[in-house]
């Protein structure tokens, strides 16, 4: 298997990927793969209502929380959500950190008025803004936050007490990959393609409150209600992708749950944060230390030319994925849930020798 750090789609936990190949054709003795089922028979119905039940278990089984399965990408969520929450009178509030908190910001600008309540725009969006700079207006129907920004590789160590404005959380690129206390968040939603299974599915977990009142000024299927009624079986749900989440779930508990995915992810983490800091500045890390990300590592070297040259060496020795996003440059490494420790052990090793041969 390659080394995978891609930063979505990304790498898939391979003891999942195997038992989804053994039951890809005949899914337990029904005599047809389970992409192939009614997602009206009692099959599918029950993997569907298994992943949700699983998901809520991983989160501490929050009373009152329920679980939508939705499609369109976390960046159809930038619109449901103003769509659905954003009242009269209201505005929509946002803490700026970079590039999905900046297009979640231009979808509900479209749709009512926007608010910033707090930005690092000054600095390069490379940290965390402080909470306590945090300045939610009187009439915010939400504040909005992305826990972990995925180019710049910054993440939230804890969040912002909003009081009794929900706080709704973009976690598509860290769901799932440290425990979270639930009753701090309104809603929190993320496509799957990082943490939870393949592209194609995005989940939802909110308040029922929070989903129970969309508008109905608003097209049916862009309504949290919709789903909310119809079990997110309103029409035909991506069966395989949800299929594959509650794989991905179950494999979270085989490593001990959050706690387990946590200590893991902090291991990995530093371990090439490691490496960056100890390399003497050969390696710089980009992300302001106290807002480093756990998930994407983004660092750099002295030019651009020796970014190249380590992207391009990286691929020839088999890794996949370090090259920056191409709105920033530089390099970065996802190291998701499911990159195994040897993988980041691999890329250290790389590192040094790379540094070695270049210095
Ligand atoms: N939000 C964050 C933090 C992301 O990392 C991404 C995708 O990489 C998105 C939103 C957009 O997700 P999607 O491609 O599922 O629309």
């Amino acid at each position: 298997r390659a080394y995978n750090f891609n930063a979505g789609p990304a790498a898939l936990p391979l003891e999942v990927l195997e038992r989804a190949q053994k039951e890809f054709v005949d899914y337990q003795g029904n005599g047809m793969s389970i992409m192939e089922m009614s997602h009206r028979g009692a099959v599918y119905e029950a993997v569907h209502n298994e992943a949700q039940q699983r998901l809520l278990s991983l989160l501490g089984n929050p009373e009152g929380y329920k679980v939508l399965f939705l499609q369109g990408g976390a960046s159809t969520q930038f619109a449901m959500l103003p769509l659905n929450l954003l009242g009269e009178g209201q505005v929509a509030s946002y803490v700026a950190t970079g590039s999905w908190a900046d297009k979640a910001i231009s979808e509900a600008k479209l749709i009512g008025e926007a608010h910033v309540a707090a930005s690092s725009e000054a600095q390069d969006f490379m940290q965390i803004p402080a909470l306590e700079d945090i300045q939610i207006p009187d009439n915010a129907a939400y504040l909005h936050v992305t826990s972990n920004e995925t180019i710049g590789g910054i993440q939230y160590k804890e969040f912002p007490d909003t009081g009794n404005v929900p706080l709704i959380v973009d976690m598509s690129s860290d769901i799932l990959s440290r425990p979270l206390d639930m009753s701090q968040f309104g809603m929190i939603y993320a496509g799957a393609q990082k943490n939870l299974g393949p592209s194609g599915v995005t989940v939802v977990v909110a308040r029922e409150e929070l989903l129970a009142n969309s508008p109905k000024s608003i097209p049916t299927i862009m309504r949290y209600s919709t789903y909310l009624k119809n079990n997110s079986l309103y029409n035909t749900p991506p069966s395989f992708a949800i299929y594959m989440v509650n794989e991905v779930l179950k494999w979270i508990e085989e490593q001990g749950g959050l706690e387990g995915v946590a200590r893991n992810n902090e291991r990995k983490a530093a371990l090439i944060y490691d490496a960056i800091d100890q390399s003497g500045g050969f390696y710089k890390g980009a992300a302001e230390v106290s807002s480093r990300s756990n998930m994407n590592i983004t660092f750099r070297l002295s030019s651009e030319e020796l970014d190249k040259a380590f992207a391009k060496a990286s691929e020839q020795a088999g890794f996949v994925g370090l090259k920056g996003h191409r709105s920033v440059g530089g390099l970065r490494a996802s190291i998701y849930n499911a990159v195994p420790y040897e993988s980041c052990e691999a890329l250290v090793e790389f590192m040094k020798d790379f540094q070695a041969k270049n210095s």
